[in-house]
């Protein structure tokens, strides 16, 4: 399946001023930028528009602000992007209104504002009308590069693209073709590594692969409610509990299925969710009462290794564990490092999956590390993501 939307590579941009949807929900900490893979991500899609002759205005949410809220201001993001670019990235004092038109309308070829946060504006996950009109009287051209936002429908991903002649940036681009390459036409035999805590959003891409992986692979929090569900004591440990009859759905898929849902057989537990906590391995998968599961065990991470190695594609999300803490961290680092050592295709998404392969130094060893989390996991599960929907077919875009 190719691309079929309108990609900013024909946009006709010189001298005009574009609206770019990027994706800067980065990290802050003491009001600094703490990675800034995000913004880098961005950047062949800003450095085109510039090279073209475009005034580049750049809109973000970042957080979850309920209104204005100075700690998520986009100022330190300006500032770093205005680093690696090396020129000055101007600030604007909000999202929408007189003030910034005023400005936008100074910029000449090449030159950048950053728009304030984005969910500044209550209007914007609402997808208001009214916000959206106030984002396109800001420019002429609408790109969106903000693959990470690409399954919201908010007035800065699907609003203002109806109201501006609207292109897919390179990011966008690269990643929608990437994964859904992955997701239509994967070489096999296609194997999937799924875990982290955010059970409930990975559901559905079990389901989904269960018909096309030959090997599902479960760790993290994520074994828990199956494991509650087989009726396996699971003491303390981290269990979505809304998650669990949805897993015993799954076990009886999947005794019906071609493919293999494979669960850890030994894990590694701890007392509480903490580096100093008392640990222990164990054989089996019983948690006693006064211990939580934190890492998968030895025995499980080989077997799941093997199994990566064997794979023509490796799909993964989610880590094996609590690898945030140095004791936890090895049942995932076993599984990001067969994985980076593997010889078939390997793509990788999430959140905290991506922190860990940066963690361990192996980020660049995959085919394609994906910059969304809930975006790709919705993308593979074979649903349209209206951020993309949202923007004009390739043929549409010819014609204007
Ligand atoms: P991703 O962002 O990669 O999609 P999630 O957000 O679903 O992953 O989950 C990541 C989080 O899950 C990490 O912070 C990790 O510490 C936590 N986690 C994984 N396994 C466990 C576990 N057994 N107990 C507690 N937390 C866990
Ligand atoms: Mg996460």
């Amino acid at each position: 399946m190719s691309f079929v939307k309108a990609s900013v590579r024909d946009a006709e941009v010189e001298g005009r001023r574009v609206l770019d949807r990027v994706d800067f929900n980065v990290p802050l900490e003491r009001g600094r930028v703490v990675d800034d893979s995000r913004i880098r991500a961005a950047l062949p899609t800003i450095d085109l528009l510039r090279d073209r002759g475009a005034g580049v205005i750049l809109v973000s949410h970042l957080g979850r602000p309920e209104g204005p809220d100075p700690e998520l201001s986009m100022k330190p993001v300006a500032v770093r992007l205005g680093e690696l670019l090396g020129t000055e990235v101007r600030m604007a004092p909000a999202v929408v209104g007189p003030e910034v038109e005023a400005i936008a309308e100074e910029l000449g070829p090449g030159d950048l504002l950053m728009l304030e946060n984005s969910r500044f504006e209550p209007g914007e996950t609402a997808d208001d009308p009214e916000l959206a009109a106030g984002l396109a009287r800001l420019a002429d051209v609408y790109v969106n590069d903000a693959f990470g936002a690409a399954h919201r429908a908010h007035a800065t991903t699907t609003g203002v693209a109806r109201l501006l002649p609207a292109y897919a940036g390179l990011l966008l681009e690269r990643e929608v073709t990437e994964l859904a390459a992955v997701r239509d036409d994967p070489t096999r035999p296609l194997r999937l590594v799924l875990g982290g805590a955010k059970v409930k959003d990975k559901i559905g891409v079990i389901q989904r692969f269960l018909e096309v992986a030959d090997r599902i692979m479960i760790g993290g929090a994520m074994a828990y409610s199956f494991f509650k569900w087989r009726g396996t004591p699971v003491g303390n440990s981290l269990v979505d509990d809304e998650s669990v009859e949805a897993a015993g759905r799954i076990l009886d898929q999947s005794a019906r299925s071609a493919s293999e849902l494979m669960l850890p057989v030994d894990l590694v537990l701890g007392r509480e969710l903490a580096a100093e906590t008392e640990r222990r391995e164990v054989q089996g998968v019983e948690v006693p009462d006064g211990w939580m599961g934190l890492d998968i065990g030895g025995r499980t991470a080989a077997a799941y290794a093997e199994a990566i190695r064997e794979a023509g594609t490796v799909l993964w999300n989610g880590p094996m564990g609590a690898f945030e803490l140095p004791p936890f961290a090895a049942g995932t680092r076993a599984i990001a490092e067969a994985i980076a050592e593997a010889p078939g295709t390997t793509v990788a998404g999430g959140g905290d999956s991506v922190a860990a392969l940066d963690q361990f130094g192996l980020t660049d060893r995959l085919d394609w590390v994906s910059t969304g989390g809930g975006a790709s996991l919705e993308l593979l599960e074979g649903r349209d993501l209206p951020g993309v929907e949202a923007l004009q077919d390739r043929q549409a875009a010819g014609s204007r």
